[in-house]
């Protein structure tokens, strides 16, 4: 598809993060061109929708096999793109395709119509509900997680019975251009997943279309200039939006893998995660343990290009967030106790552990969207919960805990909770995912995923005329005295 316009640049570029080549021109789509797609979508989601949801399954398990025997492919384009290793590339598709076979495999059960019972005055009714698709979905989706993220919504959006326009973040387009491709050979016929590329605009242009929801996942910032754009035709939006997530040490956990969870949940993916560990708070008892662990583990962490567990920070103006909040940090006070400003090397990014960190600093308070980890020492589990809830943001949290991991998980105010292993909700397909706050709100994942793509629908058909015919002029007096005894009776002997 290429731009009608010819009065601005209608390609852009995507570099390599770790070495600045280019990897691949994309056209930038503008508002007509998006509207086509739009109009294309609408255009096939009948069908779509009509195929029925063995079909759609069907359908859908030839899209995973075509993403699983070109995984190596997609690993590589990941790579290239946003820079992550390729080993971590192939983890995220495996994660990817395990919530694509979930919802393919049980959208009939969650979405498929029931019957559910009537009211004691409304028992002469058969009553049906069900979950019928939007028709249309725009997908907006973020770089950390090219793969990942927007299958979450584009698995499950299709599964539900909607076609998908999806628009990837223009430093991971390839990844989505290839998405679609692969699901073009698994549905050749008409155009049920479309991928529009481009910028911001391109994302703007595509809330402002006939879609019949957006799904956006991204930052916040971004998320609230979408909410906006879709209050002018009340679109209704899922909004997957950023974290800044804790891990809690209790003085009885494991603090071997508790460490270990902070450091790959802090650390991996160069700290570019939504549900990133960012802050870690420690029971005072095992402070000095638990860090002295943390240093030992992450002595031998590189950030580097090539095979190196740690890849560049994507995006270029990331590294100024980063630089600012270690630079708060120790001016406040803080002590790195590895890496720190030096730590900046270019793309590059090397492991940083903060300490003694004012709980108003940038470092606690923002997302920093970097290879960093605040570890705070805490007298209580009331002191730690209260610290991991005084945030705007509250999308998931991680608990070490060997006797009360699950009352602390309850008193965590985030969409998902995961005790004794670093966010594990957001792989299990049966969990839904999604946040609070300044995180968002609507979810992906499980029954609570698919629900999200569609709409409810109640039916009733009246099986037999009602004894006590309450909505009609003819209503007699008798009937009103009934009905005003039955309410007594049904309502009035509470307390
Ligand atoms: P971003 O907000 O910069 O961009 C996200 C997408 O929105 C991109 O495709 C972008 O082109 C598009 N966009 C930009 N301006 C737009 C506009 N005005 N209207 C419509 N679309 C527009 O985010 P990012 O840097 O790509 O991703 C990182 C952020 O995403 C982080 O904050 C991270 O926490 C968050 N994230 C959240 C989840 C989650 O599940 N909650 C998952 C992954 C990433």
């Amino acid at each position: 598809m290429t731009s009608l316009t010819v009065d601005r640049p209608t390609t852009f570029d995507v570099h390599s993060p770790a070495t600045g080549t280019v990897v691949g021109t994309y056209p930038s789509h503008d508002e007509l061109a998006v509207e086509a797609a739009v109009d294309r979508a609408h255009g096939a989601a009948t069908w779509w929708r009509t195929a029925g949801f063995a079909e759609r399954a069907r359908r859908l398990d030839r899209w995973r096999a075509e993403i699983t025997r070109g995984r190596d492919e997609l690993a590589d384009l990941v790579h290239a793109e946003m820079g992550k290793p390729r080993s971590d590339a192939k983890l995220e598709i495996v994660m990817a395709l395990e919530h694509l076979k979930w919802a393919a495999r049980h959208a009939e059960k969650v979405l498929g119509p029931r019957s559910v019972t009537p009211s004691l005055l409304t028992l002469n009714h058969a009553c049906r509900v069900e979950y019928r698709p939007f028709g249309v979905v725009g997908v907006i989706g973020p770089w950390n997680y090219p793969v990942f993220t927007p299958l979450s919504s584009i698995s499950f959006a299709l599964a539900a019975g909607n076609t998908v326009v999806f628009k990837p973040s223009e430093y991971s387009t390839g990844v989505g251009v290839w998405l679609a491709d692969a699901f073009a050979r698994a549905v050749p016929e008409h155009p049920v997943l479309q991928v529009v590329t481009g910028g911001g605009d391109t994302g703007a242009a595509l809330c402002r279309s006939r879609v019949g929801k957006i799904g956006f996942t991204g930052s916040t910032e971004t998320g609230k200039r979408v909410l906006a754009a879709c209050a002018q035709r009340l679109t209704p939006v899922l909004m997957e939006c950023g974290g800044k997530d804790a891990l809690i040490v209790d003085a009885d956990a494991d603090l071997r893998a508790a460490a270990d969870a902070a450091l790959w949940g802090g650390m991996s993916n160069a700290g570019q995660t939504c549900l990133g560990v960012e802050r870690v708070y420690v029971h005072t008892d095992v402070y000095d343990a638990f860090l002295t662990e943390l240093l030992d583990q992450t002595r031998e962490l590189r950030a580097g290009s090539g095979d190196a567990k740690i890849g560049p920070i994507t995006m270029p103006k990331q590294l100024e967030v980063i630089r600012r909040h270690i630079d708060d940090a120790i001016a406040r006070g803080g002590r790195a106790l590895l890496g720190g400003l030096d730590a900046i090397e270019g793309q590059f990014v090397q492991p940083t552990i903060l300490v003694d960190v004012p709980e108003d600093s940038a470092a606690v308070t923002e997302e920093t969207f970097g290879p960093t980890l605040v570890v705070t020492r805490v007298a209580t589990m009331d002191e730690a919960v209260e610290r991991v809830n005084d945030s705007d943001y509250g999308l998931g949290a991680t608990v070490f805990a060997r006797r009360h991991g699950q009352a602390i998980a309850d008193r965590i105010e985030s969409g998902g909770t995961s005790i004794n292993a670093f966010v594990a909700h957001a792989t299990i397909p049966t969990l839904p995912l999604g946040g609070v706050g300044a995180s968002g709100f609507g979810r992906v994942h499980g029954p609570d995923g698919l629900r999200e793509f569609t709409y409810a629908k109640a039916t009733t058909r009246q099986r037999f005329p009602s004894p006590l015919a309450l909505t009609t002029f003819t209503r007699s007096a008798a009937i009103d005295s009934a009905v005003d005894r039955l309410v007594s009776v049904l309502h009035g002997r509470i307390g």
